[in-house]
């Protein structure tokens, strides 16, 4: 194993703490504070917010030949970018910024222009399209960072994070990348500069640039962190950390100071966008600790994610919803679920490289839910060979997370009576220790979780929960 570098501190900031000159201005003295404090902070950025979407529109609009909106689009965002970088570095000293801006945006239009020339846009190209919000918002920052005074180095991220080809959700190769960062990023450390990396992007093996998924940059994060054996991983965003729900959902969601890896795992993968669902998994191989902390409010103390949860009396610590799937019944008329059955039903999904969420099973039935993509009509013509087949979307899950939810007498029911007046489809069959989850309509998710949290979040645990803000908030 490579060396521990404890004092390394890999701060993560989203789009909206970086959404605009403020905002970075904000992040600058986070990270200024932190390397106060005789820390070595390495910056992973996201796109500005919104970006991201604005490039895939831009991409979309190419692919159906409309090169006017697509460039329409992208000179939004040239002006967006440029107006920040005026306002950050000042019209004086903006020269060099401005002119490696304008390159990157002539290179995008020009990618542009070809997609709409063409028509076709493949995986590939869309990866290398939507890169351009990270590579830009990284040289922003970057630049940002050493007006103001604090010696900053850009890092393509594209040199460290190699990635498997599979674009628009690439596979990162671990020990690849610990080696690149060896070569890229601990030198400059070492040198006492302070690199920006943009989150998000890789490349594969020939250096074809990839992306890591929506959300990506967490786990950009947790990846520099888990490769360079940082000392901790923060991940700043716009919440002052892991909430009892969405606070846009919740209003009065409480933040959860302390949350195990494990359970932050499940909250993320069943739908809490705080964090992408494979942050986590490069920080517990290395047991590095990782922060959830509020950019627009830095003195909050954020959430704790570590490897053991301190002890909770209350049975729940968040409730979360996946939105977005597709329940298939699956009835077995001719087989009645003889010997091989199931597995041929499985090797379906399987071929299809199709994940399931949840599945429930009676004597003759199987009920399985999946994200609604559009395979799901293919996978169904092929289940209909060996069985009688029956899907629905616009369906969603609800997920309450806990320590230890099964050791609870009666939480089961507790849980049922508080949504009693919502229609319940399908129940997990509880094989997880620490979540609950059941499937309900889209339409009904919000009123869902209002009535859960209303019911488990009365009177919390102040161990665990930050009751005070609460407390703040009603004065
Ligand atoms: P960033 O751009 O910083 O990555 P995201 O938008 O991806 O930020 O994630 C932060 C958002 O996640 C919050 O604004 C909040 O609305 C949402 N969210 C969903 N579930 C939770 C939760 N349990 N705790 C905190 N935030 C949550
Ligand atoms: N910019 C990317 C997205 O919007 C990645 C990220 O922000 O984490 O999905
Ligand atoms: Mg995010």
């Amino acid at each position: 194993m490579s060396t521990p570098h404890p004092n390394i501190v890999v701060m993560k900031f989203g789009g909206t703490s970086v959404e605009d000159a403020t905002a970075i201005q904000r992040t600058l003295s986070i990270v200024k504070t932190r390397r106060d404090q005789g820390l070595q902070p390495v910056v992973v950025v996201s796109a500005m917010a919104k970006v991201t979407d604005t490039l895939l529109a831009a991409a979309a609009a190419a692919s159906h030949n409309d090169s006017e909106k697509a460039l329409s689009l992208s000179f939004d965002l040239r002006r967006r970018h440029l107006d920040a970088a005026e306002e950050l570095v000042g019209r004086r000293a903006i020269g060099a910024l401005a002119h490696e801006l304008h390159q990157k945006f002539d290179a995008l239009d020009d990618l542009l222009r070809g997609v709409s020339a063409v028509g076709e846009l493949t995986p590939r190209t869309n990866d290398l399209v939507v890169s351009f919000g990270e590579r830009l918002s990284s040289i922003l920052v970057a630049h940002a960072f050493e007006h103001r005074g604090l010696s900053a180095a850009h890092v393509d991220a594209r040199t460290c994070i190699v990635t498997d080809s599979h674009f628009g959700k690439a596979a990162p190769q671990e020990a690849i990348i610990e080696a690149r960062l060896s070569e890229h990023v601990l030198p400059l450390v070492a040198a006492g500069a302070i690199p920006v990396l943009g989150g998000f992007i890789g490349a594969n093996a020939e250096g074809i640039t990839t992306t890591l998924g929506r959300g990506g940059s967490d786990y950009t994060a947790a990846l520099v962190g888990g490769g360079l054996h940082a000392g901790a991983i923060e991940i700043w965003t716009d919440v002052n950390g892991i909430m009892t729900s969405d606070p846009r959902v919740v209003p009065e969601a409480l933040r959860v100071r302390t949350i195990s890896f494990e359970e932050a795992a499940e909250l993320a993968y069943f739908g809490a966008k705080v964090l992408h669902p494979a942050t986590i998994l490069p920080a517990v191989q290395k047991n590095i600790p990782v922060w959830v902390l509020n950019s627009r409010n830095a003195a909050n103390e954020g959430t704790r994610i570590t490897a053991i949860a301190p002890h909770c009396k209350s049975p729940f610590k968040s409730i979360a919803a996946k939105k977005r799937l597709t329940i298939i019944d699956i009835v077995a008329s001719r087989m009645l679920m003889s010997h091989g059955y199931l597995k041929s039903v499985f090797e379906i999904f399987d071929r299809y490289k199709c994940p399931i969420d949840m599945v429930s099973t009676s004597e003759v039935s199987i009920s399985v839910t999946v994200d609604s993509n559009e395979q799901v009509p293919a996978i169904c013509a092929e289940l209909s060979k060996i069985a009688d087949v029956k899907f629905e979307g616009r369906k969603a899950l609800i997920c309450l997370v806990g320590e230890d939810i099964r050791g609870q007498n009666g939480i089961s029911g507790r849980v049922f009576s508080a949504v009693s007046h919502i229609n319940v489809r399908m129940i997990s069959q509880g094989a997880s220790e620490i979540n609950m989850s059941f499937m309900i309509e889209e339409d009904d998710v919000d009123e869902a979780i209002r009535s859960l949290h209303r019911a488990f979040f009365q009177s919390p645990d102040e161990s665990v929960f930050d009751v005070a803000a609460l407390a703040e908030v009603a004065h």
